[in-house]
């Protein structure tokens, strides 16, 4: 059987989750249900931490990248794990700030930040704007001048590599909106340019080249170019770049197909050629930042659902259709994305049939998992989609008006929830 680090079974044969009965999580707070091993999401985020520490002298910093899973827990558990943050929008800034995260650690990406955006971010003294374009460097040179502020920035660079993953994530290379390009030279033109401006503070460079990535070869790629690129700022312009964030991306699995490598060791190789290449490049060690979100999150959460309708239609296919859908997890509908899932009582029997189980929205294309080999499933049953704790609850939405899901978190065996179920009235409290 296929499963995560943070499930097992209980004496009961239920499926257990931090070693808290799913069967019993779903009895009380119902389905469709995100639960969350806030434990596991700690030793994901204390791997990294460690291996920065290790391999770079303490001169390193992990920044969680929000997106995957972003609530008022979530900036709390990164903040406590000595963790920073990577925010993509006014809206997870907010959700940083409410949730009291240190400013100075957060990072602000994005290929088109709003007027309003940046002028939250600036008034709030976010530590590094992560510059996309010129069009943004503008703006934040007049919110320097008006707000008599220097704005910390950093700059989101193309180093043209493609990673070998799903073509909606590569966004490392040329044809990508996201950054200025490297090998063209708009990269070194632009930091020239912001070297030449008022309040703009330079501090680094940064590059992210894709998600769910198993090879460590477009990671070592990138940081090759990049440190290149920093040594030949120093030579060609005299600009010095003090820290390199090389982003986030690392896969993880979330099929018996997939393999990821061990993070620690990712990060051991890939400081070997950042270290290597600075010594010969004749550049001090710039500070190291990574930024992962999906490795962090994802392998410590499932989506627990009620299987409703069961319809055969035989020789062609048989649908388990259950309480969710596109609506909690996007993921398939977006990218063909694979889950595995079990059943919460036996979760270990043996599977007999390959079914396809599908969301209760009004899309043919509405579906979770495609022909996976299920044990019997019965209306009523409680199935676990394995692995859902990134881009799960942060891509869901009200498509067809259906209420989002809560998210549960379980820790030393004790369970709370950290996000509330939406209701009916949610809903409508903002149509008027
Ligand atoms: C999405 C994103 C990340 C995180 O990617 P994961 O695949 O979730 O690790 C990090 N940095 C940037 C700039 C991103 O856009």
């Amino acid at each position: 059987m296929f499963t995560m680090e943070c499930l097992g079974v209980n004496e009961k044969n239920n499926l257990t989750i931090g070693g808290v009965d799913v069967s019993e999580l779903a009895k009380e707070y119902k389905t469709p249900l995100y639960i969350m091993d806030e434990d596991h999401i700690r030793r994901n985020c204390r791997i990294y931490k460690n291996a920065m520490d290790k391999y770079y002298g303490g001169n390193g910093l992990i920044l969680y990248a929000s997106k995957a899973f972003s609530c008022l827990r979530m900036c709390r558990i990164a903040n406590e794990e000595g963790l920073g943050l990577d925010v993509v929008s006014g809206g997870e800034l907010y959700t940083a700030i409410k949730a009291g995260f240190p400013m100075e650690k957060v990072y602000f990406h994005g290929n088109n930040k709003t007027p309003d955006e940046l002028m939250l971010a600036v008034s709030n003294n976010v530590g590094r704007i992560v510059v996309d374009n010129k069009y943004e460097l503008s703006m934040l040179s007049e919110l320097s001048g008006s707000m008599k502020k220097e704005v910390r920035v950093s700059f989101r660079i193309k180093p043209g590599i493609d990673a070998h993953t799903h073509d909606f994530v590569k966004t490392g290379q040329i044809d990508s909106k996201f950054g200025f390009a490297l090998d063209t030279g708009e990269a070194e033109e632009i930091i020239r340019y912001a070297n030449s401006l008022k309040g703009i503070k330079i501090e680094g460079v940064h590059c992210h080249i894709g998600s769910q990535i198993f090879e460590i070869e477009p990671f070592l790629l990138a940081a090759e170019k990049m440190i290149s690129f920093i040594a030949d700022l120093k030579d060609n312009a005299g600009i010095e770049i003090k820290e390199l964030n090389l982003g986030g991306g690392y896969g993880i699995k979330y099929t018996a197909d997939d393999d990821p490598v061990q993070y620690d060791e990712f990060i051991r190789h890939v400081s070997g050629v950042v270290c290597d290449l600075s010594q010969k490049r004749g550049i001090s060690l710039p500070k190291i930042l990574m930024e992962p979100g999906r490795s962090i999150v994802a392998p410590a959460g499932i989506t627990v659902y009620t299987v409703g309708a069961v319809k055969e239609i035989p020789g062609i296919r048989t649908y388990i259709s259950v309480d969710g859908g596109m609506c909690d997890n996007p993921r398939y509908i977006l990218y063909q994305s694979k889950y595995t899932a079990l059943t919460v009582n036996n979760p270990a029997a043996k599977g007999e049939k390959i079914v396809t189980i599908a969301g209760k929205c009004c899309e043919s294309g509405d579906i979770l998992i495609k022909d996976i080999k299920m044990p019997h499933v019965s209306s009523g049953d409680l199935i676990a989609v394995l692995a859902t704790g990134a881009y799960n609850y942060s891509m869901a939405s009200n498509y067809n008006r259906i209420p989002r899901p809560p998210v549960v978190m379980v820790r030393g065996g004790k369970h709370e929830i950290v996000v509330a179920r939406e209701s009916y009235e949610d809903l409508i409290k903002n149509d008027l």
